[in-house]
C-alpha cells in the first residue's frame, strides 16, 4: 500500500471564537473527495488533520466534519502533575485528540526545545496512544553552510533513539527559512531533503519504515504552489501554517489528487 497523502493545518496561536467558527465552516463546506481514514483508506485522497490552539480543540473537534481530525500543537514531555501551564499527552488522549505536533521550529527556537527533549516528547506521546507530527528543519544559516542534511538527520536521530514503532509518526520537513516568509522551498529542494531523509531512515531504522513513513513538507505552502510540490515522489503531503486559516486550504487538500 502506498503512503497516504497527509495534509496538516497548523493554526498556531491564532483565532477568536468567531474566526474559529468561520474556519470550521470553510472546512466543513469545502469540496473534498471522501477522506474517511478507516473505511475509505484505499480510495480517499488525503488524511486531513487541523491543529487549533488548545483552548479551541474541544469545540473544533465537536464541530468538524467527521473525516477530518484534530491535533494539539504541543504536549508535555512526561506524565502530568505539577507543571503549571502545561497540557499532558494523557489529557489529549482523554479528550479524544488523536494527533499532536511536536518539535515545531518555533518551539525549538523560541522556547529552547532541544533535539533530545523533542525525542522524549515524541516517545511519551506515542506511549499514551497519540499520533505524532514530528517537525525537523534547518535554518537559513545552516542551509548556507551546507549542513541541511546533518541538521535534519540529528533531529531525526534524537527521535529514532527513543522510539521503536514509527507507524504513528509523520515527519514534517519544515525549513525554518521558509516558515511564514513566503519563500517556499522549490519542489527540487524539498524532494532532495525528503529523499535524503528517507535514505537516512532506510539505513538507520529499516527499509520498511523508510518506505511507509510519510514525510510532509511545510513552509509557505499555498494553494498556488502546492500542486508542483505534491508531484514530487517523496513529498507525502503538507504541514500548512498561514494558508490553513484560509479557504485555499481546501485547494491544498485537493492537491493530493
Ligand atoms: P507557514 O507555516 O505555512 O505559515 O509557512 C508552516 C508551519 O509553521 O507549520
Amino acid at each position: 500500500m502506498g503512503r497516504k497523502f497527509f495534509v496538516g493545518g497548523n493554526w498556531k496561536c491564532n483565532g477568536t471564537t468567531d474566526q474559529v467558527d468561520k474556519i470550521v465552516k470553510i472546512l466543513n463546506e469545502g469540496q473534498v473527495p471522501p477522506t474517511d481514514v478507516v473505511a475509505l483508506w484505499n480510495c480517499c485522497i488525503a488524511e486531513v488533520v487541523v491543529s487549533p490552539p488548545y483552548v479551541f480543540l474541544p469545540v473544533v473537534k465537536s464541530q468538524l466534519r467527521p473525516e477530518f481530525q484534530v491535533a494539539a500543537q504541543n504536549c508535555w514531555v512526561k506524565k502530568g502533575g505539577a507543571f503549571t501551564g502545561e497540557v499532558s499527552a494523557e489529557m489529549l488522549a482523554n479528550l479524544g485528540v488523536p494527533w499532536v505536533i511536536l518539535g515545531h521550529s518555533e518551539r525549538r527556537a523560541l522556547l529552547g526545545e532541544s533535539n533530545e527533549f523533542v525525542g522524549d516528547k515524541v516517545a511519551y506521546a506515542l506511549s499514551q496512544g497519540l499520533k505524532v507530527i514530528a517537525c525537523v528543519g534547518e535554518t537559513l544559516e545552516q542551509r548556507e553552510a551546507g549542513s541541511t542534511m546533518d541538521v535534519v538527520a540529528a533531529q531525526t536521530k534524537a527521535i529514532a533513539e527513543k522510539i521503536k514503532d514509527w507507524s504513528n509518526v509523520v515527519i514534517a520537513y519544515e525549513p525554518v527559512w521558509a516558515i511564514g516568509t513566503g519563500k517556499v522551498a522549490t519542489p527540487d529542494q524539498a524532494q532532495e531533503v525528503h529523499a535524503s531523509l528517507r535514505d537516512w531512515l532506510k539505513i538507520n531504522v529499516s527499509p520498511e519504515v523508510a518506505d511507509s513513513t510519510r514525510i510532509i513538507y511545510g513552509g509557505s505552502v499555498t494553494g498556488a504552489n502546492c500542486k508542483e510540490l505534491a508531484a514530487k515522489p517523496d513529498v507525502d503531503g503538507f504541514l500548512v501554517g498561514g494558508a490553513s486559516l484560509k479557504p485555499e486550504f481546501i485547494d491544498i487538500i485537493n492537491s493530493a489528487t
